[in-house]
Formats: structure tokens, sequence, C-alpha cells
């Protein structure tokens, strides 16, 4: 009997989205327009490949606005920064640009409004990461954050009628409707977002991996261990039937012993993964025999969004 052929299943939607990309080519076009050193505060998305490509061409990575000269430029990451961060910055006379994906904004503008009206908010996301830092800064006083259905019993809120659930974008959508279903047996009357916060990419992406993952032995998820949307991908991957699955920052991180026995290998990549990377896995695979390689498209996405107002703006008068 000849031997069952080698084949990869490759993810469609897989890698970059509309925020990451605008994030990534923000701080290209404020080098080409201002010159290094530009300022990022953060990672300006969560990818060391991306990070130290553009470390190499004069981005300066610091942690907080007090590491960057007075009067300099500073960009604040897809993320999504505090209203704190913003003053900060207008205390150091930065010139600041804004790179929060607007569907982190969109977050930001629904804790501040619930707020406004006088609810408690449930924040469902992960501590310590950027992103929720970012929106409870919105309304400190009025949101708490629950990481997952484990944290569900430590909610205590002011009136059990006006209380909503917001999230991070990326998480998992199926663990986020676990804690909602929890939260709803003790607060009955909670509210829903007005719209999906976990963003279309990281939907999409999940959804790929999880009609793909029954058919694979081994989920290969390119992406970087601080990557939320990332990590979930590999969760998403065995949740759904792979026998394994691994996150690798780059193709040589693969261990051999990884695809003994395996036939048929997914691959996929996080939202802020350039697709030059995933080109290497497949090289990889392709040494290694997987050269069948069919993909696997589950959403068609268009969504783009513009270069924040502030670049724009001083692109335009530099004639660019
Ligand atoms: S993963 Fe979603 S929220 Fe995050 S930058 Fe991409 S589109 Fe925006």
């Amino acid at each position: 009997m000849s031997d069952p052929v080698k084949r990869v299943l490759l993810a469609k939607p897989r890698g970059y989205c509309a925020g990451v990309d605008r994030a990534v080519e923000t701080v290209k076009e404020a080098l080409a327009l201002y010159g290094a050193p530009i300022y990022v505060r953060k990672e300006i998305v969560h990818n060391r490949h991306v990070v130290q490509t553009l470390q190499d061409q004069g981005a300066i990575f610091v942690e907080e606005n007090d590491e960057v000269p007075e009067g300099a430029t500073v960009i604040f990451s897809a993320h999504g920064v505090a209203p704190v961060v913003y003053e900060e910055a207008r205390q150091r006379n930065l010139r600041a640009i804004d790179a929060t994906c607007p569907l982190v904004t969109k977050v930001h503008n629904e804790a501040k409004r619930f707020a406004s009206e006088g609810y408690d908010i449930v924040l469902i996301g992960h501590e310590g990461h950027e992103e929720v830092i970012g929106t409870m800064g919105e309304a400190p006083a009025s949101i708490q954050l629950v990481d997952g259905p484990a944290g569900v019993d430590a909610v205590e809120v002011r009136d059990p009628a006006r209380v909503v659930w917001l999230s991070q974008t990326t998480l998992s959508v199926d663990e986020t409707m676990a804690t909602v279903a929890k939260l709803r047996t003790k607060l009955p009357l909670l509210v829903s977002p007005p719209s999906d916060d976990i963003c279309y990419a990281t939907q999409n992406r999940q959804l790929a991996v999880k009609e793909l993952a029954p058919e694979c032995d081994v989920v290969l998820v390119v992406g970087s261990t601080n990557s939320s949307n990332s990590v979930r991908l590999v969760e998403v991957a065995v949740d759904a039937g792979a026998r394994a699955g691994y996150l690798v920052d780059y193709a040589h991180e693969i261990r051999e012993e990884w695809l003994e026995g395996a036939t048929t290998v997914g691959l996929t990549s996080g939202a802020s993964v350039p697709d030059e990377l995933v080109m290497d896995v497949l090289a990889f695979l392709a040494e290694r025999g997987y050269a069948d390689v069919t993909e696997f498209e589950t959403a068609e996405e268009h969504l783009t969004f513009s270069l924040p107002q502030e670049l724009k703006r001083d692109m335009r008068a530099a004639g660019r």
C-alpha cells in the first residue's frame, strides 16, 4: 500500500487584519514623513517579526511616554490607550499619533457611553493585556474585569438592572459566550453590547481554524506568544479536534517530532502576522513532503481603515 499523501490545509482568512495593517503603515509613513527616530509606545502590534523590522527602520519602542524626549513624535499602538496616556503626551508636548484600531475605539466609546448612563460594566478580557488596560481607563469606577467563567462569582454590581457586558476584541468566541451565559445566571437583566466586540478578524480566523481542525493531525499557528488572538487560535484548533496545535513565530521553531505520523497539517496565522512568515512555514513543510497545499476559505475580507487623521493632515501638508 502506498503512503498517504501528506498535505497542508491553509486557512483563509489568516494573518493581517485591517487594524494591524493600518498600525504598521502608520509607523512606516511616520518614519518616511518625519524621519527616524519615531517613538512607539508599547509594541505597535504583538508580533516579534513586525516589531524587529520596524526597529531596523528607525522606530524606538518604549513602555511609557516618559521615555520619549519632549517634543518628539510618539505613536500609540493598535491596542489602544487610556485617556490619561493622551494627557501625559500633551503635558510632555509630544506629537501623538493614535494608531488604535477603530474596532478597539468602538469598545472604548461603548464603555464611556454606558458608564455615563450609570451602568456597571463587566469587561470580559485578560488581566494585564494592553487593550484591557486602555478600555478600563475610560471609566475605571464603572468597569470590572472578568477573565473567564471562573471570575463570575466575584462580580458585584450596584443595580442588577443596569449592567452591561463588553469584551476584549481578541477573545475566544466560545469561551466568551460561556462567560456570558454564567453571568446571565447571576444577572438575568444583563445587557449585551450593541454589536460584537470580538472583532470580525478574530471571529473569521477562529471560524476557519474550527472548520479545518477536525481534518488535521496537527495545526500550526504562526504568531507570537503575547498575541492574544494567535494563542486563541491554538486553543480553538485543539478544541475543534486537531490532535495537537502549536504556536511558532518562525518556521525554524517547528520541531520535527511535532510532524511525526502527521498526514494532514493545518496552517494559519494570527491577525498581526505578515504572510511571508506563513510562506516560510509552507516551504519548511514542502521540504518534508507536505507539498499538496489546499487553501481552506471560510470568509472573504475586504475591510480597510484609513490612516490616523493627524498623520494624514501632516502628509497632505507635505504634499504626500
Ligand atoms: S484583531 Fe481586530 S481589533 Fe485587533 S487590530 Fe485587528 S481588526 Fe482591530
